[in-house]
């Protein structure tokens, strides 16, 4: 394990046109026309206006993009991840740190000319990948996308950040342009699921869609150290909520010990999300709880991967609002356009 990371800055990026609808009559339409890309199901209309728990409708939105110096040392290399962070989230985490984009409706609309623009800006800005950031109620219209944007000469390794909360046959609709895959694995606990994340059903889907990822290939680095492809699990430990850690990490060891790293996160911070009335963890992870996750590592043999610091004091929680969030010294500005 490495001692870890401090996290990043995004960068707002603005290149905006008019967006171009989904062509009428393709497979994309036709799966947002009765929408149930995600576990959730709602069947909306979302070309006909409607929205469903993500929010979301039929044109890419996201909120920001830039390089990302906090990601774990394999996607930041030298240059930062090149991360793009999407709106909306089908998942509504009520201490989600990101709910002004994924809960709030903070975001613009994306053509594909400027989508594909916004990844070679970040190419050029020196990314080491792309980062997409909570994709996956946009999986048909990036499968489309990112073809294009690899074909027009963009080969930097794209990432799939993502919850967890998925369809294997979703995911594979991105597969061919997906290199990393970076989900959570938030617990795989029915109880905790349903008290910490308001949906019961979220480790089954978790855990196929992680067995999904895992079979797409073992992980890759190149000689820098800077990650290829394969699959990086995120799991946060939540205060108060050690057995679940304690599952997470055991089915981690079981079913992906050698074929996926592991990154372990200790910063969550209680985070007052608008109009969320649902309890959450009040407090910080303590040093006896962090001392009892990496006795539960050295237990279980994992070896692959990162662990968080166990950081004294709060993270400091972005404003996707202001256009330098966390302050100059964590983000590096792209060049306009
Ligand atoms: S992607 Fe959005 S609209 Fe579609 S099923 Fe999931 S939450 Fe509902």
């Amino acid at each position: 394990m490495e001692g870890l990371w401090v996290w990043g800055m995004p960068v707002k990026l603005a290149v905006m046109n008019s967006p171009e609808p989904a062509v009428p009559g393709t497979r994309t339409t036709q799966l947002l026309s009765s929408c149930r890309l995600c576990p959730r199901n709602c069947g909306v209309n979302r070309l006909a206006g409607e929205r469903g728990l993500c929010g979301e409708g039929a044109v890419l939105r996201a909120a920001m993009a830039g390089l990302h110096f906090g990601e774990e040392p394999p996607l930041r290399g030298r240059g930062g991840s090149g991360t793009i962070f999407f709106s909306g989230c089908a998942m509504k985490c009520p201490f989600c740190q990101n709910h002004q984009i994924s809960r709030g409706g903070v975001g613009r609309e994306w053509s594909r000319r400027n989508f594909a623009a916004l990844c070679r800006a970040l190419r050029d800005a020196g990314a080491e990948n792309l980062n997409l950031v909570t994709p996956s109620h946009w999986a048909p219209l990036l499968a489309e996308h990112l073809r294009e944007v690899k074909a027009g000469g963009v080969t930097l390794p794209v990432a799939w950040n993502s919850s967890g909360y998925e369809k294997p046959s979703v995911l594979e609709m991105v597969a061919d342009t997906v290199d990393i895959w970076l989900p959570d694995l938030k617990t795989l606990d029915e109880d905790t699921a349903r008290r910490c994340y308001g949906r019961e059903d979220y480790p089954r889907h978790a855990a196929g869609a992680l067995r999904f990822m895992a079979a797409r290939g073992p992980v890759e680095m190149d000689g820098e150290g800077r990650m290829l492809r394969g699959l990086m699990v995120r799991h946060l430990v939540l205060p108060g909520e050690m057995a679940s850690t304690r599952n997470v990490l055991k089915w981690f060891a079981d079913n992906l010990r050698g074929k996926a790293w592991l990154s372990l996160m200790t910063q969550y911070t209680p985070v007052s999300v608008p109009g969320e009335r649902r309890p959450i963890p009040g407090r910080r992870l303590n040093a006896r709880e962090y001392t009892a996750v990496l006795d539960m590592l050295e237990e279980f043999g994992i070896d692959d991967g990162f662990v968080q610091d166990l950081s004294p004091k709060a993270m400091g929680l972005p404003d996707f609002h202001d256009i330098n969030p966390f302050g100059p010294s964590l983000f590096r500005p792209l060049p306009s356009g």
